[in-house]
């Protein structure tokens, strides 16, 4: 349903050159995803109470929104990167809010932000990682609007995806999705064990349904160094 051809993706290339932007929830002429639909988006809170269990990760907005559910496929499925820029216009206050009470509480220690990889057969697929472009933009929104510059901080080969799953995220059970996430994250090699003892690290995904992809990257990191409470996910949907 989702796949789309490179004659498709350099027809869709060609459209945003030559035709002027629309949002694609509403079809307003002007930006992408429009302040109105960004402001109605930011409304839709995710129900903590589905994961009141995973304590140190913390999901922003409802995936239940029919808006926010076509931006998050519209750069996920729809290779339409430009909208990650929106998308970070919406999550950044919530974000850089999450930072400040870990920043706070951890004070001096060096803070280092993943996102969630994607395998290479996938990269290949979609040309880009969007956890990656999505953390970029929201970092990008920080310095911008905080004047807090925390490029640096973005590891993007720290974690490494080896196992190729497929995409999951409605097609399986609970049961199911934990079993093919297993051991599906590596530690960069580069990075030693001493790397990651004493630093701070926050994992960033687009959406959490059931939170195992951030359990298992947590256990990866615990694997390579990284100290259990130090560790905290970061999701924009669930
Ligand atoms: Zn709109």
């Amino acid at each position: 349903m989702y796949k789309i051809n490179s004659l498709q993706r350099i027809n869709k290339v060609f459209l945003d050159i030559f035709f002027p932007e629309s949002c694609i929830c509403c079809s307003k002429f002007g930006e992408i995803v429009c302040y109105d639909c960004r402001e109605e988006i930011k409304k839709e809170k995710a129900d903590s109470e589905n994961i009141r269990n995973i304590n140190w990760v913390r999901a922003y907005l409802s995936y239940k929104n029919e808006k926010l559910k076509k931006v998050l496929f519209s750069i996920k499925y729809h290779y339409l990167r430009s909208a990650s820029k929106y998308l970070a216009k919406i999550v950044y206050e919530d974000f850089y809010d999450f930072l400040k009470d870990k920043l706070s509480f951890y004070v001096g220690q060096e803070l280092i932000i993943i996102p969630i990889p994607i395998s290479k057969k996938r990269l290949i697929e979609r040309s880009y990682n969007q956890t990656e472009i999505l953390i970029k933009e929201i970092i990008r929104e920080i310095k911008e609007e905080e004047n807090l510059d925390l490029e640096k901080n973005i590891y993007i080969d720290l974690l490494i995806k080896n196992k190729h799953t497929i995409k999951f995220a409605e097609t399986h059970s609970p049961t199911e999705r934990e079993a093919l996430i297993k051991e599906a994250f590596t530690v960069n090699q580069k990075y030693d064990k001493d790397f990651l003892e004493n630093k701070i690290i926050i994992v960033f995904d687009d959406i959490t349904t059931t939170g195992s992809t951030f359990y298992e990257a947590r256990n990866t990191l615990i694997a390579s160094g990284a100290k259990r409470e130090n560790i905290f996910g970061y999701a924009v949907a669930h």
